[in-house]
């Protein structure tokens, strides 16, 4: 199964598709993780990303849809991938579409802007395995630490508040034409994300098997 999570960022994309990935044993590919293990491990790629990702500004199309046309001719991805943060403006969904990639189900994750906010000021990640905690929602076994990989946790750059809200409005202006387009296609379903990660990841699942 292809399937593809929209929504805002923050909106819990990160945390379904490690779901999805699990019961459907398809690898959950997230272009913001890529990007950011390219950054870390300073590859050219990483440093031209840099200030856009950290301003919360879009990666340019070209170098992300050069990253998932690497990425989906893997071994792995052979019976299906979640992509969870791509595609993100009308090009990048026409590469896909021009790649010959046909989606099964496109599901998007809706959550007010103001729920966003506060929760990705509340979000904390493992600066080494990238997983996803939240101070109220999700919090970890231990304050500060990973219960994965026993990294710490950070919060990322880009949620601190200033920019979380151009990253806002740059989904409101860029991505969110996206849910038309799939609505032509046939391929959309809404989901409302829920105050528990188990109540939405239960809506996803109908939706997915429907
Ligand atoms: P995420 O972790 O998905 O919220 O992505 C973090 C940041 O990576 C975004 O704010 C962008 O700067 C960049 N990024 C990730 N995916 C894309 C994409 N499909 N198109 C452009 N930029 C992206």
């Amino acid at each position: 199964m292809k399937i593809i999570l929209l929504g805002a960022p923050g909106a819990g994309k990160g945390t379904q598709a490690e779901v999805i990935c699990n019961r459907y044993n398809i690898p959950a590919i997230s272009t913001g993780n890529i990007i950011r293990e390219a950054l870390k491990t300073g590859t050219e790629m990483g440093l031209k990303a840099k200030s856009y990702m950290e301003s919360g500004a879009l990666v340019p199309d070209e170098v992300v849809i050069g990253i998932i046309k690497e990425r989906i001719v893997k071994d792995d991805c052979k019976d299906g991938f979640i992509l969870d943060g791509f595609p993100r403006t009308i090009p990048q969904a026409e590469a896909l579409d021009k790649m010959g990639i046909v989606i099964d189900k496109v599901v998007d994750i809706e959550v007010p802007d103001e729920k966003i906010i506060n929760r990705m000021s509340g979000r904390r990640v493992c600066e080494k395995c990238g997983a996803s905690y939240h101070l109220e929602y999700k919090k970890p076994k231990v304050e500060g630490i990973c219960d994965a990989c026993s990294g710490t946790l950070i919060q990322r750059k880009d949620d601190h508040p200033d920019t979380v809200k151009s990253r806002l409005d740059v989904y409101h202006s860029e991505t969110e034409p996206l849910k038309d387009y799939y609505e032509k296609q046939g391929k959309l379903t809404v989901v409302e994300g829920q105050e528990e990660i188990e109540d939405t990841t239960r809506l996803l699942i109908e939706a997915l098997e429907a």
